[in-house]
């Protein structure tokens, strides 16, 4: 998301779904690009709405101006159960505001399918997942309030919900603290992680990473910065595997 113009303020996608069903901007069958389960084929689900507006969002088409059909869940199901791959990803926009998404997932998981949650962190639900990536936001995300308008403000009141992140570390035994780290503010955004951890119990330092914002390949010297803060604190680098093999392209 552009940082030097301003936005129109959207409606704050967080109701008026049908029963048994969803808005979902888009599903596709690739490659997981990012986090614990990189390089395994997958089924996408992207739910459209968030209750979040990250400023370098890297689909504001579930987020900023929210699109989408309204599809059923049953439709979601046979769609999944038809893409021949056995891992399906729910994400957003954020999946967990939105109560049907909580059917939705127990439905892949009885059919068969490993199930990853996509979140930002600031909202539970008892979802079936396998994997719980979180994915909390940092002072990096707020949008000013030349871009945000009103958004700015409510972005920085939600992004971090202690209690919350808590409760789906303590529920969900795989999980993943992914941080979105900018790469020039790089200094700031690690004290900030560590402040942030160290509010929180129950975490080892193999659930947390590290990724180079951006929605094209990190620079070299990127990587290298994001990698030597990883080895110094046993964290994880995170790749976008996806962005390096298809670019910034939706479906994908
Ligand atoms: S939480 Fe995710 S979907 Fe929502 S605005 Fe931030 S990056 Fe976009």
């Amino acid at each position: 998301m552009p940082a030097d113009r301003p936005l129109p303020i959207p409606r704050d996608s967080t109701s008026g779904t049908a029963p048994d069903s969803l808005r979902i901007a888009e599903t596709f069958t690739s490659i997981q690009g990012e986090g614990k389960l990189t390089g395994v084929p997958s089924w996408f689900v992207r739910v459209s709405g968030c209750n979040l507006r990250c400023v370098w969002c890297d689909t504001p088409y579930a987020s900023w101006n929210p699109e989408g059909p309204t599809r059923t869940l049953d439709d979601l199901v046979d769609e999944a159960k038809r893409s021949g791959v056995t891992h399906a990803v729910v994400t957003g926009g954020e999946p967990m505001i939105f109560p049907n998404v909580e059917p939705l997932t127990h439905r892949l998981a009885a059919a068969g399918m490993h199930v990853t949650i996509e979140t930002a962190g600031t909202v539970f639900r008892p979802v079936a997942a396998n994997l719980m990536s979180i994915s909390p936001k940092l002072a990096n995300s707020t949008p000013t309030e030349a871009v945000g308008g009103a958004w700015s403000a409510r972005h920085e009141e939600r992004r971090i919900n202690i209690p919350i992140l808590q409760q789906l570390i303590d529920t969900f035994p795989d999980r993943q603290l992914k941080f979105v780290v900018s790469s020039t503010p790089l200094p700031g955004d690690i004290p900030e992680i560590e402040s942030l951890l160290a509010r929180l119990h129950n975490w080892a330092p193999s659930d947390v990473l590290l990724m180079p914002e951006g929605t094209s390949p990190p620079t070299q010297q990127q990587r290298s910065l994001v990698a030597g803060e990883c080895i110094k604190r046993n964290w994880r680098y995170c790749t976008r595997l996806h962005i390096d093999l298809y670019g910034n392209k939706r479906g994908t």
